[in-house]
């Protein structure tokens, strides 16, 4: 069939396998040139490893470290009405230019928060790994299923007050304003269910307890901070008293794990295009005319070029881990440049639907959107028949 793409909102719901495993392999060819200076992991877990910043630390790990690799995700193949998710194409992609680069890789498609998903996966690195010295928390869920049935949904609302500022419709390009009303008390705590550190540290217990944990183990978690102008939804809203929540549990595991040799942190990565970040109101209007600031200064990053900092600058590059006052490790510091900021803030006042396409790189977040889903790859021939039926394994 000929794959196009079916935008719906903040979703596209079709996906295409040639784009995505050119950009897999675009990003695999990024790692292989990373530098390591001090030690690098030799076993990784990535829960959440098939888009955005999980798939690229699991390719950072594989191709730049050589690591053996365990991906954690929830994915769809194809069916005869749909094709694959994008990332189910960019799992299969990852295996196949991993088994041709000789390196371990299996991944296990299924609900990250079941107890079942935990113990196959323990199960997997016991039978194959023994134990793994990496593990990466990159969750990005919408919902929670507890193993009674009962389901906790994460919101992205303010608390306390109403919320007004500037959105954009990113497929119009229309600049309005938007008004979010105050998360209820119950909206808050099933946010913090679902994206604060209750998960990640069940994770680290299930490991630990299937003895799959290599005592040096450095185990991360990422977070976002972000400008003022975004605080009222995000970073003072219902998720950022989930990061609140992940950052604590950061400090409590980074407690236990010291005792045999293992670091437990936090990274607060850059502000991205996104399935989950294009989600979050007023976020993709701030996201465009970061972009635009960053990338006419030279700063500008993808979600590959900040593992790669992750991991051979932060992680591995010698020495103490490097982090702020608050023990968390900093991949926003480009973003959070005073310079950069004040730029932004300029533009955000000024911004309006007769001039966003001057004063932001909407085209560019247009662009990044379409490339989650394997469109607007370079080389790539879209009007070309393609099987969407793709094996996640290779024969
Ligand atoms: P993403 O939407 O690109 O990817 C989410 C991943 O989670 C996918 O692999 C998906 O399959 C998996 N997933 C979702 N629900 C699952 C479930 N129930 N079981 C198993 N797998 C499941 O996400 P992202 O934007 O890369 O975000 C990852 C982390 O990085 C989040 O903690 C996010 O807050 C953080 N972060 C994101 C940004 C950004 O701008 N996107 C910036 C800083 C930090």
């Amino acid at each position: 069939m000929v794959i196009k793409p079916k935008v719906r909102g903040f979703i596209c719901t079709t996906a295409h396998p040639v784009g995505a495993a050119r950009e897999v392999q675009r990003q695999a060819d990024y790692a292989r040139r990373l530098l390591f200076a001090d030690g690098k992991p030799r076993a990784a877990l990535v829960v959440g490893s098939s888009m955005g910043y999980g798939l690229s630390t699991r390719i950072a790990a594989a191709f730049g470290a050589g690591a053996g690799t365990v991906g954690v995700f929830l994915e769809k193949p194809a069916s005869e009405k749909r094709t694959a998710t994008a990332g189910w194409y960019n799992s299969a992609a990852f295996h196949r230019a991993a088994a041709d680069a000789g390196l371990y890789a299996s991944s296990i498609d299924g609900d990250a928060f079941s107890d079942e998903i935990k113990q196959q996966t323990v199960e997997t690195i016991r039978r194959d790994l023994g134990q793994v010295d990496l593990v990466v928390y990159s969750l990005a869920a919408p919902r929670r299923t507890f193993a009674d049935g009962t389901v906790a949904k994460s919101v992205l609302k303010p608390i306390g007050a109403t919320y007004r500022n500037k959105t954009i419709d990113v497929e119009s390009g229309a600049v309005s304003e938007v008004s979010i009303e105050p998360a209820e008390e119950a909206e808050i705590a099933d946010t913090v269910k679902v994206m604060g550190g209750e998960d990640w540290e069940a994770w680290i217990d299930a490991l630990e307890a299937g003895g799959a944990l290599a005592p040096d183990v450095r185990t991360l978690a990422y977070s976002y901070i972000g400008p003022e102008l975004t605080y009222a939804v995000y970073r003072k809203g219902t998720i950022g008293r989930a990061k609140d929540h992940l950052e604590a549990t950061a400090k409590r595991l980074d407690e236990r794990l010291r005792a045999s040799g293992g670091r437990a942190f936090v990274s607060v990565n850059k502000g991205l295009v996104t399935q989950s970040s294009s989600a979050i109101p007023v976020v993709p209007l701030y996201i465009s005319l970061l972009f635009r600031v960053m990338k006419d200064k030279g700063l500008h990053e993808g979600t590959i070029e900040q593992m790669g900092r992750l991991l051979t600058d932060r992680l591995y590059a010698g020495g103490e881990v490097p982090t702020d006052e608050g023990g968390r490790i900093r991949l926003d510091d480009l973003e959070m440049r005073d310079d950069v900021q004040t730029e932004v803030e300029r533009r955000w006042r000024e911004v309006a639907s007769d001039n966003v396409e001057q004063l932001s790189d909407l085209a560019g977040y247009r662009h990044d959107f379409l490339q989650l889903f394997g469109f607007e790859v370079d080389g790539v021939d879209y009007a070309a028949d393609v099987d969407p039926n793709v094996p996640l394994i290779p024969a």
